[in-house]
C-alpha cells in the first residue's frame, strides 16, 4: 500500500508516531494508500526545521524571492495535470474540475510574483524639521496553514505563495483525506530552488493541529474548514498569542427575481449547485425564488439535472464525481429523509441516480417548498443537494440571507441593474455575484466571508493576505548637527 509521509527541511521523512490514516480512492470506494499522522514530537522537529529556514530566507532579496516565485508558477503550470490527477484520485472531483483548482491556485502564485511591489512600503520627508518617516512590512517568522479536503491544492496555494513571497517559512498541515497533491507541490518548491524548510508538509489530525496551535515559534495561523473547527483554531491560536485567521462553512443562497432569464438562472444553479459534487464553500446550496418565477425555475433545473452524468472523476463523461468519504456520503443522503426535510417536496432523489459499484456516488438532488428551521435548510450539507425556497418578495429574500448564520458567498440573478446594485448594499455577506454563481475573488482581491464563515479580521489572499503575513514597523529618523544638540524634556512635537 502506498505510504505518505511528511516533508520536512527539504525532503520525505517518514513518520514515527506510529499513527497513520487511511486515504482512498473515492470512485471505487476502496482504501488507495495510508497517511502519517504526526505527534506532537514530530510537528516540534518540522517547526525547528522551519524556525532555521526562516532566518535565512528573511533575508533573501525581493528580486531572488520573485525570480524563484516566478519558476515555481512555470513548474506548476507545467505539472498541472499530475496535480488534478492526484486531487481527482483522492477527492473525486473530475480531472476538468481538478484543473480548474489550480489554474486558480496559479494565480495566486501569480500575485505573489509582484512581491517587490506588494512589499513597498511609505516614506515622508520632513515630517518635522530635518525628520523624516518610513515604514516596512517585515515577515512574521514561521506560520502555519491547515486546510480542508475539498480543495487540497487551491486552498494551500491561496496561503503558501503570499506566506512564502512575505519572507516567512509556511508549513503545511493539509486534510489528511487527499494528502497527496501537498506532496508534489512541495517537491516542485525544491525543484524552484527555494531553499530547505522554508516549505514543509506535516500530514496529520487533531494532534498535529493542537500543537500547531500552542507552539510557540509558530506566529500566525491560517485555516479554512468546517465552522466548528475554525472558531476551536481561533479562539485557542488567538489564546496562544498567534495571529489567525480561520475561514468556516458556507450555506450559500442565489436569489432569482421574477424578471431574470430562466434559462441562464436554471444553468448557473446546476453548475454551482452540483460541481464538484457540492463539495465548494462557494457552492449554491438554497435558490431563493422570489415570486412567479419559482414553477418555472424548479421545472427548468430538474430538466438540467436528469441528465447530468455522474460517474468516476478520471473518465472525461463524467459530470459530477463522488463524494470524498463512506461517511460523508451517509451524512449527505441522510438529508433526503423525512425527518431532515421537515415537509420539503423532493422533486430529484440522487440516491436513486448513482452509479454502480462501491465508490462513494450520489447522484444530485433537488428539493422544494423547502423552509427554515429544517434540518436541509439550516445545516451545511456540503454535497449534492440543492434546495429552493419560495419567498415574495425582494425584502424577504434579503432578510432569509442576513439571517442567516453563514454569510460567505451570494449570488443574484436579474437584469434588474438597479436591483442588483441595491442588493450589493443590502446583504450582509462577505463575496457577492450579480449573475455570476460562484463569486471567487480573483487573487488580487481578498477573500472572506463573513458572521460564521470567518474568524479574524482579514480575509484570504490578495492584499489581506499580503497584511497576514507581515507585520509594519514605522521608523522615525533625525540626523541633526551635533552643534545644534540640547536637552529637551517636553514631549516630541512636529511643528
Ligand atoms: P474540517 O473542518 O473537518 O477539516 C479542516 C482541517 O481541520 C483539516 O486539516 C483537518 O485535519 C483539521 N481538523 C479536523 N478536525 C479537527 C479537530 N477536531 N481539531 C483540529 N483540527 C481538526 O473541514 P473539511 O471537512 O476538511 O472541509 C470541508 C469544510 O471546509 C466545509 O465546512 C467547507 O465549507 C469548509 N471550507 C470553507 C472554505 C472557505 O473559504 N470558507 C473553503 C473550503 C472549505
Amino acid at each position: 500500500m502506498k505510504r505518505i509521509s511528511h516533508w520536512i527541511d527539504g525532503k520525505v521523512v517518514p513518520g514515527n508516531s506510529g499513527r497513520t490514516g487511511p486515504v482512498y480512492n473515492p470512485a471505487l470506494g476502496e482504501q488507495s494508500a495510508e497517511v502519517d499522522l504526526a505527534s506532537a514530537e514530530e510537528i516540534d522537529f518540522a517547526v525547528a526545521s522551519a524556525k532555521k529556514a526562516f532566518s535565512s530566507w528573511r533575508a533573501v532579496g525581493l528580486s531572488r524571492r520573485a525570480e524563484i516565485l516566478f519558476r515555481m508558477r512555470e513548474l506548476l503550470d507545467a505539472n498541472r495535470k499530475e496535480v488534478a490527477a492526484l486531487v481527482s484520485s483522492e477527492h473525486g472531483k473530475v480531472l476538468s474540475d481538478a484543473e480548474g483548482e489550480v489554474a486558480r491556485g496559479l494565480e495566486n502564485l501569480e500575485f505573489a510574483c509582484g512581491v517587490p511591489h506588494l512589499l513597498k512600503g511609505a516614506y515622508s520627508e520632513q515630517v518635522s524639521r530635518g525628520v523624516d518617516v518610513h515604514s516596512v512590512m517585515q515577515p512574521l517568522g514561521v506560520v502555519a496553514g491547515i486546510t480542508p479536503f475539498n480543495f487540497p491544492a487551491m486552498v494551500p496555494l491561496w496561503m503558501m505563495a503570499n506566506a512564502i513571497a512575505c519572507g516567512n517559512a509556511f508549513l503545511l498541515k493539509p486534510s489528511e483525506k487527499d494528502p497527496s497533491a501537498s506532496m508534489l507541490i512541495a517537491e516542485l518548491w525544491k525543484r524552484a530552488g527555494l531553499p530547505d524548510g522554508v516549505f514543509s508538509v506535516v500530514h496529520g489530525d487533531k494532534v498535529a493541529v493542537d500543537r500547531i496551535l500552542e507552539h510557540p515559534d509558530i506566529a500566525a495561523v491560517s485555516f479554512v474548514g468546517s465552522t466548528p473547527i475554525a472558531r476551536h483554531i481561533y479562539e485557542t491560536g488567538t489564546h496562544y498569542g498567534k495571529r489567525v485567521q480561520a475561514l468556516g462553512g458556507a450555506k450559500n443562497h442565489m436569489v432569482v427575481l421574477p424578471d431574470a432569464d430562466v434559462g441562464l438562472a436554471a444553468d448557473a444553479a446546476v453548475s454551482a449547485g452540483y460541481g464538484s459534487a457540492g463539495e465548494r464553500c462557494m457552492a449554491i446550496a438554497v435558490i431563493v425564488a422570489v415570486g412567479a418565477i419559482a414553477d418555472p425555475l424548479v421545472a427548468a433545473i430538474e430538466e438540467r439535472v436528469s441528465k447530468l452524468k455522474v460517474g468516476p472523476g478520471d473518465d472525461p463523461s463524467s459530470e459530477m464525481g463522488p463524494l470524498v468519504t463512506r461517511e460523508h456520503l451517509q451524512k449527505v443522503s441522510s438529508y433526503l429523509d423525512a425527518e431532515a426535510l421537515g415537509g420539503a417536496q423532493v422533486v430529484v432523489d440522487g440516491r436513486r441516480h448513482t452509479p454502480p459499484g462501491s465508490g462513494f456516488f450520489i447522484g444530485p438532488s433537488l428539493v422544494d417548498h423547502v423552509r427554515p428551521g429544517s434540518r436541509v435548510y439550516d445545516d451545511e450539507i456540503f454535497g449534492p443537494v440543492l434546495s429552493v425556497l419560495r419567498v415574495g418578495t425582494y425584502a424577504e429574500a434579503v432578510e432569509l440571507v442576513n439571517s442567516n448564520p453563514y454569510a460567505n458567498g451570494v449570488a443574484i440573478f436579474t437584469r434588474d441593474g438597479g436591483a442588483a446594485r441595491q442588493f450589493g448594499v443590502d446583504a450582509e455577506v462577505g463575496m457577492i455575484g450579480v449573475n455570476v454563481p460562484i463569486p471567487v475573488p480573483v487573487s488580487y482581491y481578498s477573500f472572506g466571508g463573513w458572521r460564521a464563515s470567518l474568524f479574524g479580521d482579514t480575509h484570504m489572499y490578495g492584499p489581506d493576505g499580503i497584511r497576514f503575513y507581515t507585520r509594519s514597523k514605522v521608523v522615525t529618523s533625525r540626523w541633526p548637527d551635533p552643534a545644534t544638540s540640547s536637552i529637551d524634556l517636553g514631549f516630541p512635537q512636529h511643528r
